[in-house]
């Protein structure tokens, strides 16, 4: 059993932490996720040492900068939520995710108002003090609003590349060599052509020659690059792309009235007659009766648990 370090909003996690002495209590995130993942909490705001209860919060626009403030008492709290923020940041360095509080002038990822000191909105893509502080000291690290995980397709998205991402943390403690590096690309390499195939292209240039370079800054370029490339998302017809080319590796020595059943639940797939999970179930039984070495290593065909039961849902 994986467990995975994440770090989670701890209102999230039921602790009553609000401004109000509530919670966001997400029952997916404690019930489902802690499952694979450890969570490790955090509320900057009672970290910043302003009590629960306290006043609401929003941010507002005063001259160039953007400021948290308290409207009941125009009190200001940024310095406090910002310095807090600041030194916590070192510890989170062994996270692989973060899942963040929407609607939050603290924890919110994006899409957080802004206000005038009058209390009218002016902006409404901004993202909490918090948030901006952890996203740009871990550019890589993914994030996600918990209220975005109830959608299918993003959920399954942040879990990809959580898994993705820990792996890849796992190299880099091992010891980065240009053959753990091609490994790497190798066994990824059907998850990003799903992502872009322009992509993995651009990607396997990069690795091109690895004779000359500095191994340590490629690499940094290139974890950067595929963590882009893994936000984008899957399109059904990039599925099946990808699973006929899996199913292209079974030509021979497997049954040809599987072959022809996983073709037919490809083809169902694409017109949206059944989940992905459907002709992947499929392509992992041909891969057990007859298997390939090298498909045996993609991650692709199980990205994360099975358990999770994500696929079920594309
Ligand atoms: S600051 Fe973040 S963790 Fe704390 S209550 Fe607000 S959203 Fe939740």
């Amino acid at each position: 059993m994986s467990t995975i370090p994440v770090g989670i909003s701890a209102c999230l996690t039921g602790q009553t932490v609000r401004h109000d002495g509530g919670h966001k209590h997400s029952r997916y995130c404690t019930e489902v996720l802690s499952r694979w993942f450890t969570l490790r909490p955090l509320c900057p705001e009672a970290g910043a040492g302003l009590g629960t209860p306290r006043p609401s919060m929003r941010l507002e626009q005063r001259g160039e900068a953007v400021r948290l403030i308290s409207p009941r008492n125009d009190h200001d709290v940024t310095d406090a939520v910002m310095a807090w923020s600041a030194s916590q940041l070192d510890a989170l360095a062994d996270l692989r995710g973060f899942i963040l509080t929407a609607k939050s002038p603290s924890c919110g990822m994006s899409r957080i108002r802004v206000y005038n000191p009058e209390g009218d909105v002016v902006r409404r893509d901004a993202s909490g003090l918090f948030a901006v502080a952890l996203m740009q000291r871990y550019p890589l690290l993914p994030v996600e609003e918990a209220a975005r995980l109830n959608d299918d397709a993003l959920r399954e998205n942040f879990m990809e590349r959580v898994f993705l991402y820990d792996d890849w943390c796992r190299l880099r403690a091992a010891g980065l060599s240009a053959a753990t590096l091609l490994d790497f690309h190798t066994r990824h390499k059907l998850q990003m052509l799903a992502h872009s195939q322009q992509g993995y292209r651009e990607l396997g240039r990069l690795l091109a020659d690895l004779k000359r370079v500095d191994l340590n800054a490629l690499a940094d370029e290139y974890i950067a690059r595929v963590m882009h490339l893994m936000r984008q998302r899957v399109s059904p017809g990039a599925h099946v792309n990808v699973m006929q080319h899996v199913l292209g590796y079974f030509r021979r020595n497997t049954d040809a009235a599987l072959r022809e059943a996983a073709d037919a639940q490809i083809a169902a797939y694409q017109r949206g007659e059944v989940p992905l999970v459907v002709p992947l179930t499929l392509l992992r039984l041909m891969q057990q009766q007859a298997p390939d070495a090298w498909l045996a290593r993609q991650h692709y065909l199980a990205p994360y648990p099975d358990a999770l039961g994500l696929r079920n849902r594309l």
